[in-house]
């Protein structure tokens, strides 16, 4: 895979990238506490209104993100990078900026910040991709904290094929919490 160092220090770029990705959702019982997570990787939550920095999860010895590692804040072009994500809850945008490394389908960064979020589906993300579906009316918050948001129709879905649904959460209050968490802007709906 071709890299590029788009940016080598902080200086050298004053205007961040914005790029898209997917996170995992979790949080507190009442989803009055939500946090960003990868999907990949280590699982620490996103912070809440400072950038996320990037550290190497290989110990590398070398400035993050690592032109021949795999470390850094992960980022793509546009939505057919996404297409991989597997049970997205949040798709948006970011803005990446530091040290910068350029690939095939997107980035590697050492700082993000989310710009605009938006719920999603995962049922709708995979049958209709990114901005496929009707808006997350419902929320399913699983033992452990983590954060399912489904349409209306794919809750009814998973209820009849077992899917547990051990707690419901109002998706539409769950995403406003998300953005005044983040203090983020939505994502529109295309
Ligand atoms: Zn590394
Ligand atoms: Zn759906």
């Amino acid at each position: 895979m071709l890299e590029l160092l788009v940016a080598p220090s902080r200086e050298a770029l004053t205007e961040p990238i914005v790029a898209w990705r997917t996170w995992v959702l979790a949080g507190s019982r009442d989803g009055e506490e939500v946090r960003l997570l990868p999907l990949f990787g280590d699982r620490r939550p996103w912070p809440v209104r400072e950038p996320i920095r990037a550290w190497c999860v290989r110990r590398g010895r070398h400035p993050v993100p690592g032109l021949e590692c795999t470390c850094g804040v992960y980022a793509t072009h546009g939505f057919d990078g996404l297409r991989r994500s597997r049970d997205p809850a949040v798709l948006g945008t970011v803005a990446l900026w530091g040290r910068v490394v350029e690939h095939a389908a997107g980035y590697r960064a050492e700082y993000g910040y989310p710009q605009r979020l938006r719920l999603v589906c995962f049922v709708c993300f995979f049958l209709a991709g990114p901005h496929g579906g009707p808006p997350c009316d419902v929320a399913v918050r699983h033992r452990g904290g983590r954060i399912v948001p489904l349409c209306a129709p794919h809750l009814e879905l998973a209820r009849r094929y077992g899917y547990p649904t051990p707690r419901l959460l109002d998706g539409r209050a769950l995403e406003r919490r998300l953005l005044d968490t983040y203090a983020v802007d939505p994502l529109p709906r295309a």
